[in-house]
């Protein structure tokens, strides 16, 4: 491409005025229309004459010449098309274009590259030097390399960006640009700029919120590890001394209650006053300290070039300070940390240190409220046994590995069998059964209970379909399944219960479902169908009764036939008079409702409570959980003794 193409093409503000291919191309068009006035190849042979000699000593006969000129006419319009295109692109686009005279040391810039250079108008050459005082020194530096590199790789395109002042303001512009180079020589350089101040300003929010906790304000997970990485990387760099490297978690004792009592608002409210607390201690320290917020109640604080003692004793303060009553909504608030610390001075990656800095908080929770735990690494291998442990239970829940024991219950007067109560149990696939304490809360974090507490509901009613069948003589055999306050709140639980009663062929008075006392009473569940069970046979107990506040008003309202009476309870049994023990009695028979024992284990425990009126009698000293295959042996065992006492009567 010519220069003067250039100018035309960089000079675009002005194209319109300037209609210089226009002109030429009708021009052409008129050369071609006018070659009809030039005799034909047939007159020229006829008359003799010499073929017609074109431009550039083309030699032809008139109709070629003509060809020739419309086909440059035609090209010359394509050229034509093709530059006003790309110049109305020029005028369109943000970019300013350029163009750099190597020879001269000149640059022709487009209108938009003076307005983003803020330099007068003109569609004349700007010299180098008058260009470059706009830009940044340092960027005129990174400019001038590029164009070394691209003299030296002609074919590349080189990109930088470069900060000019307008007015006190500080721009970003984004620069790039090739070369054109005849035989090798670079002799044009041409390129862009961009104003790219305002994405600029964009990504740096963009990256604010992905490394910033938007509810503090604190550094999030992601930037504390990204902090981590640096601090340890200057250290393998550089081997100062007081190379130690300190990592603090915390979280609050009682945050869940605050907010599950207070709200979410007065939950945000405490996050942020703690927020402001360890900012407060994070600015007063010595060293240099981070303060992030991981997520939810828990913070971290890494400090840097401290030893031990000093960041024990920032630990200690931080209890301190959070320990400090607060008033949230009018209400006196008394939260209290816990502080794991893991401190370095050996190189570890940012990954280990926040394992470390949990196992220590999780040690520092175990101790106790307000404590604070350095890591050892002994602390390391007893957690490990823990997630491995946690690690085989999961898997063994993903498999769906569980299996049901069955605890007999029995009457009070004569003990014999009366039904059973289902248990869940995990096959961790060691041979041993995993009890429901270590999965329980699993399931109901990952909402599998309903799932599967549909699977044992199903089971328990199968086995004791087939044991009613097999064992006549035990008319009244039921089972008592335990129903946790998540599947209590399913809308579907009844309506499964219906079919699965009608499946295993059973009355619905066979079915006792067990459940706690805060499930029934909990806010928003719906007590209907649960009465519409009872009315249609089914026995509903209030499991575990006289753990936490049992509210006897709700009990009264509730529609239930037993109260299971906790082991607990049950424990307290003796010779002296219990004068709780008493009142639950009355309260019992005044309601008129059947009363289980749960957690007998004496035999002296046992005539107590039939003595004082229990119905129904449940633990060791019956039988403890048992497999289903044992079942049947104890069923039939029970047979034999109901036999032999009627036979002996
Ligand atoms: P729970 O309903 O109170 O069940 C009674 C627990 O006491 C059982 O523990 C049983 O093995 C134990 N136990 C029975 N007799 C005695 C005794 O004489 N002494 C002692 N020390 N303990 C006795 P397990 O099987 O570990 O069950 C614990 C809890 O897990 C149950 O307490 C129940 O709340 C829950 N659970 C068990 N199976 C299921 C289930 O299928 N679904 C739901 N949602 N929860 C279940
Ligand atoms: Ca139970
Ligand atoms: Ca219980």
């Amino acid at each position: 491409m010519s220069r003067a193409t250039h100018r035309h093409l960089v000079n675009s503000g002005g194209v319109f005025a300037d209609y210089k291919y226009v002109s030429k191309a009708s021009h052409v068009r008129e050369l071609a229309a006018d070659t009809t006035a030039l005799p034909s190849t047939e007159t020229n042979r006829a008359n003799g004459q010499r073929p017609v000699l074109g431009a550039d000593g083309f030699v032809g006969e008139r109709n070629e010449v003509q060809k020739y000129i419309t086909g440059m006419a035609a090209a010359l319009e394509d050229l034509q098309k093709t530059e006003l295109r790309y110049a109305l692109a020029t005028r369109a686009t943000r970019d300013g274009i350029w163009e750099y005279d190597v020879a001269h040391e000149t640059l022709v810039l487009s209108p938009r590259c003076l307005q983003l250079l803020s330099l007068p108008d003109t569609s004349e050459p700007v010299s180098w030097p008058e260009v470059a005082e706009r830009f940044n020194h340092e960027d005129v530096e990174t400019l001038r390399k590029g164009l070394l590199s691209l003299f030296r790789n002609p074919d590349e395109t080189f990109q930088c960006e470069v900060r000019i002042d307008l007015a006190g303001e500080q721009r970003y512009l984004e620069i790039a640009y090739t070369a054109y180079n005849e035989d090798g020589h670079v002799t044009l350089v041409v390129g862009s700029m961009a104003d790219v101040t305002a994405d600029r300003a964009r990504l740096a929010e963009l990256e604010f919120h992905a490394s910033h906790d938007a509810l503090t304000g604190l550094g999030n997970r992601r930037s504390l590890v990204r902090q981590l990485e640096l601090s340890l990387l200057a250290r393998q760099q550089a081997s100062q001394e007081h190379n130690e490297l300190s990592l603090l978690c915390l979280d609050l004792d009682s945050f869940k209650l605050i907010n599950d009592s207070l709200g979410h608002q007065a939950g945000d409210a405490m996050l942020n006053i703690v927020a402001q607390r360890l900012g407060k201690l994070a600015s007063d320290c010595v060293a240099r300290c981070t303060v992030a917020r991981l997520g939810g109640d828990e913070f971290a604080v890494v400090v840097e070039h401290s030893d031990l003692a000093d960041v024990e004793s920032l630990a200690d303060a931080i209890i301190k300070s959070l320990s400090q009553p607060t008033t949230l909504f009018g209400l006196q608030v008394y939260p209290s940390a816990s502080v794991g610390v893991v401190h370095t001075i050996d190189q570890a990656n940012a990954s280990d240190l926040m394992r470390d800095g949990d196992i220590a908080l999780y040690g520092a929770k175990l101790t106790g409220k307000s404590r604070v735990v350095v890591f050892d690494t002994t602390m390391r291998d007893k957690a490990q046994a823990a997630l491995d442990a946690q690690t085989h239970i999961r898997r063994a829940v993903d498999k769906r590995n569980f299996t049901v024991a069955y605890q007999p219950v029995v009457h009070a007067a004569g003990r014999q069998v009366a039904g059973f109560e289902a248990l869940i149990r995990l096959d961790a696939g060691n041979g041993k059964s995993v009890m429901p304490s270590k999965f329980l809360d699993y399931l109901e974090q990952s909402d599998l209970i309903i799932e599967v507490g549909q699977w044992v509901l199903n089971r328990a009613l199968a086995d004791l379909a087939v044991w009613r069948r097999s064992f006549p003589e035990f008319s009244e055999l039921g089972v008592s399944v335990n129903v946790s306050r998540r599947q209590f709140a399913d809308p579907h639980l009844f309506a499964m219960i219906r079919e699965l009663l009608d499946r295993h062929n059973l009355p619905p008075r066979t079915l006792t479902l067990e459940i706690t006392e805060t499930a029934a009473v909990s806010h928003g569940v719906d007590l209907f169908p649960l009465a519409n069970f009872r009315a249609a046979g089914g026995r509903v107990a209030i499991d575990d009764f006289g753990t936490g506040h049992s509210s006897l008003f709700a009990l009264h309202e509730l529609p239930v036939d037993v109260l299971k009476l906790d082991r607990s309870f049950i424990a307290r049994i003796g010779p002296q008079t219990d004068r709780v023990m008493d009142a639950t009695f009355e309260f019992v028979r005044a309601l008129q409702l059947e009363l289980v024992a749960e957690g007998v284990e004496t035999p002296y425990q046992a005539d107590w409570l039939e003595r004082r009126g229990a119905n129904f009698l449940q633990g060791y000293a019956f039988a403890k959980p048992m497999r289903p295959i044992e079942v049947w042996d104890y069923l039939n065992a029970d047979v034999k003794a109901s036999d032999s006492t009627t036979t002996a009567a």
